[in-house]
């Protein structure tokens, strides 16, 4: 049998026998820290295996003895079996090293098929690994896969049953952790609620009742929010809306607006501004997009118009087809192009729709939420 040898430092050798292997080692020209490779083996062992009872450094002779005495046609298993710890690690790490490779070819088109995930279980299956083990490597190509999914199926603004229930197929499939849980729920609700608002779809009422609630008046939202007056913090305090009101509770300064004064709505990522018939409120609030959603279908409801900042999440703007997202996503690396975060990412037009943008590659990036709420400040 003709046995392959290679040393730490690539250097490879063959020998025609395992006698000849235990001399090279003796001598030093083979390390015993050498790999070894010869007919039978599926993955390159390290050479010391080929000597299943050596303990420990080179002086082994009468295990060779006993190795050589052994059928040659059992060695191959000898060298399988009895690998020890060392070969298992190198086995698994050449695995994870494979799957890691044809996981990250699988879903650079954001998109994992029927028939890669049965590729993916095979390739585990058939190494003898733990699917746990080798899967709790990849976390991170994992994370970035269900990102760029969770971004692809929100572009259109809305994420119907089969979208959901597809991305948690794959939370389940890559065992992931709480954060990126969380990140899909908090997203997929928040994509829910703004489409619901849109389509004149109330949330369910709040089961709080502070004291100045009138009667037949009910919360629809109630949250922390900050006021400023003139770029400058006033008060801290709480957001409340009611089918009647918009009502800001803070121990400094608060104020109390009927539905029907006021005039206009703009909410973005942290920014949310009421203009009322007595002028202009600006409040700082975790997402202005929901709490001005919410009191425009309140005002659609009662029959009321009021104008709005139309920004590229009205119904109306044609999406960005897959290709385009596809070729942004890994132009962009899967991350924000403003501050590099990789999670919370959305599809964003360089010029917005409303201003003539348009839905080609060069005008769409990647940006994380808090980037993207910023920039719609400026705009
Ligand atoms: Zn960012």
């Amino acid at each position: 049998m003709t046995y392959t040898l290679e040393n730490p430092d690539g250097q490879r050798y063959s020998a025609t026998s395992l006698d000849e292997v235990a001399n090279a080692v003796r001598s030093g020209t083979i390390n015993s820290k050498a790999w070894a490779w010869h007919e039978g083996l599926t993955e390159w062992i390290p050479v010391m295996s080929l000597f299943p009872n050596h303990s420990g450094k080179p002086s082994f002779e009468n295990s060779v003895k006993n190795a050589v005495g052994n059928a040659s046609g059992l060695l191959a298993k000898a060298g399988l079996v009895m690998a020890g710890f060392a070969a298992k690690n190198y086995r698994k790490a050449t695995l994870k090293n494979r799957f890691s490779k044809a996981l990250a070819a699988m879903i650079a088109d954001g998109q994992l098929d029927h028939q890669e995930v049965a590729a993916l279980e095979q390739m585990v299956l058939e190494a003898g690994a733990d699917w746990e083990e080798v899967i709790k490597e990849c976390q991170p190509l994992a994370e970035q896969f269900i990102r760029h999914l969770l971004a692809d199926v929100c572009e259109d603004d809305h994420i119907d049953d089969f979208e959901e229930a597809k991305i948690l197929k794959y939370i389940k499939f890559f065992r992931m952790g709480d954060e990126i849980k969380s990140e899909v729920k908090y997203t997929i609700r928040r994509v829910r609620l703004l489409h619901d608002l849109g389509n004149n779809k109330l949330p369910p009422i709040m089961p709080i009742n502070p004291a100045w609630l009138q009667s037949g008046e009910a919360v629809y939202l109630c949250q922390d929010a900050r006021l400023y007056r003139d770029d400058t913090l006033v008060s801290e305090g709480k957001l409340w809306i009611t089918n009647i009101r918009v009502e800001y509770v803070s121990n400094k300064a608060g104020f109390s607006i009927s539905l029907g004064r006021i005039r206009e709505m703009n909410g973005f990522r942290t920014q949310l501004i009421i203009t009322s018939v007595k002028g202009e409120i600006e409040l700082e609030i975790v997402d202005g997009k929901v709490p001005a959603a919410l009191v425009l279908c309140l005002l659609r409801l009662n029959n009321r118009t009021v104008s709005a900042a139309t920004d590229d999440t009205t119904k109306v703007r044609k999406r960005i087809s897959k290709e385009v997202r596809n070729a942004v996503w890994i132009r962009d690396g899967g991350i924000c192009v403003e501050c590099g975060a990789n999670d919370y990412l959305e599809f964003d037009h360089v010029i917005p729709v409303s201003k003539g943008g348009s839905n080609t590659v060069e005008n769409v990036q990647l940006l994380c939420r808090r980037c993207n709420g910023k920039k719609s400040d400026k705009i």
